[in-house]
């Protein structure tokens, strides 16, 4: 008898559980499940690989572990667009050795000596590979005990994700007719940007590429264009879509400190429902000073990657939703604490949900938003037809809401098969240089 169906003949999992314990009283089942599993070997990790996919041409990293009942395996996101690669020997040269022969019932013990292992720590490769062994652990709880990963973090604080999409256009009446879209599918929650993804390019000089100087592929970005085509963009959604609809933007990092705060005091009176990233990483000092000339919502956290970077905002209550990539910070397991940490301070959560987040790493962000009191809101995307062939279960949105697969675990699977058909796509994925007029470089 394998652990998930003698679980289930003691009455453990959703199916008998519940009922069972309400029905034979309380006496039992400690007892049988204790004599049950005496004597069974201890749930053993026997490997640790991960697997690299581009359905859409993003390249996605998931990490499988698998363990000593055949068949019984957990996934979790450890994708990093931008450094593949390192990720993939991270968990292959280095995780898979580590946690081959332990207890994949212990995920906290599993972490912290993980954490731990290369010494040195808390950067995105090594955390990102963190993340796939984390989660995937989760993965494994979860089935084991027939259980959405939700339920064992305390079950539900709201029947379902509320999500953002995003809307953008280069121009005013392309911004409008997408908000439009948007608000016909459903969403009530509206990211609105000028221009490409994150901060519009909208210069059109760009003396250094008449000079010679870098590359003609590089984007140029000024910073009086976008804030003044930022204000003009909040001013005309606002008035024709009315006051209820919620409006986000992301300043993406990218002008200077000071600028950020005159421009999110100029949006004030737009009520946005949030400004992301104002700043970058770097400049996390600044918050300080903007709290003190605005109270816009601030989301902030994307690029963190150490505890250092958040808990300082998180406590001295300068932010208002915490941004993070949950497999930039290492899984499951540390974004449960921020969220914890979080609801002390009142500061709301928005996990990072890109293009760049596995579906299993969509199905991590929907089950800890499905469990916390502090959740805020969710970044959504829509994943293609053949994106859901390689991974069935993937988490489903209707009317702005996201909804789990509720199979046990994330309830999102993979085809290695199918997986395999798309391979990363020749670009490496790096970020392309984002340049001022006279070359300078510009963050992120
Ligand atoms: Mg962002």
């Amino acid at each position: 008898m394998n652990r998930r169906s003698l679980m289930k003949s003691v009455g453990f999992g959703i199916a008998a559980g519940t009922l069972g314990i309400a029905s034979r009283g309380d006496e039992t089942l400690a007892n049988e499940y204790a004599k049950a599993t005496k004597g069974l070997p201890p749930l053993k990790i026997t490997n640790v690989k991960a697997i690299l996919t581009a359905p859409e041409g993003i390249r996605l990293c998931v990490v499988k572990v698998e363990t000593s009942e055949p068949g019984l395996y957990g996934l979790g996101c450890a994708t990093f667009n931008q450094r593949p690669l390192p990720v993939v020997v991270a968990v292959d040269e280095y995780l898979s050795p580590f946690a081959k022969g332990r207890d994949a019932d212990n995920i906290e013990d599993m972490w912290q000596n993980a954490y731990t292992s290369s010494y040195w720590r808390n950067g995105p490769v090594l955390n990102n590979a963190l993340s796939g062994l984390d989660q995937a652990l989760w993965d494994i709880k979860g089935k084991r005990a027939n259980m959405p990963v939700y339920q064992l973090l305390g079950g539900k604080c709201r029947f379902a994700v509320d999500c953002y999409t995003h809307c953008s256009g280069q121009d005013l009446s392309r911004i409008e007719a997408s908000v439009r879209r948007g608000l016909e599918r459903g969403f009530r929650y509206i990211r609105i940007q000028r221009g490409g993804y994150g901060s519009p390019h909208l210069s059109k000089e760009a003396g250094y590429k008449e000079a010679g100087f870098a590359l003609k592929s590089d984007s140029t970005m000024e910073v009086r264009p976008y804030v003044e085509g930022t204000v003009e963009m909040f001013g005309h959604v606002r008035s024709t879509f009315g006051p209820e609809v919620e409006l986000l933007h992301d300043i993406h990092e990218r002008i200077p400190p000071i600028e950020a705060i005159n421009l999110v005091k100029r949006l004030e009176p737009y009520r946005p429902f949030f400004i992301e990233d104002p700043f970058a990483p770097e400049d996390n000092g600044y918050f300080k000073l903007l709290r003190q000339q605005t109270s816009v919502p601030i989301a902030m956290g994307e690029l963190f990657n150490n505890p250092h970077e958040w808990t300082g905002l998180i406590c001295e209550r300068l932010i208002d939703f915490i941004r993070v990539h949950i497999s930039q910070v290492g899984g499951l397991s540390v974004a449960r604490k921020i969220a914890t940490l979080c609801e002390w301070f009142n500061v709301r959560s928005a996990w990072h949900g890109p293009g760049d987040v596995s579906p299993v790493g969509h199905a991590a962000n929907a089950h800890l938003d499905l469990a916390i009191p502090n959740f805020g809101i969710q970044e959504s995307v829509r994943f293609s037809d053949r994106t859901r062939e390689v991974f069935s279960g993937c988490p489903t949105v209707k009317n702005g809401y996201m909804y789990v697969n509720e199979a046990p675990g994330f309830g999102v699977d993979i085809d290695e098969k199918l997986a395999a058909k798309f391979p990363l796509p020749e670009h490496p994925g790096y970020w392309r240089p984002v340049r001022r007029s006279d070359g300078t470089a510009v963050r992120p």
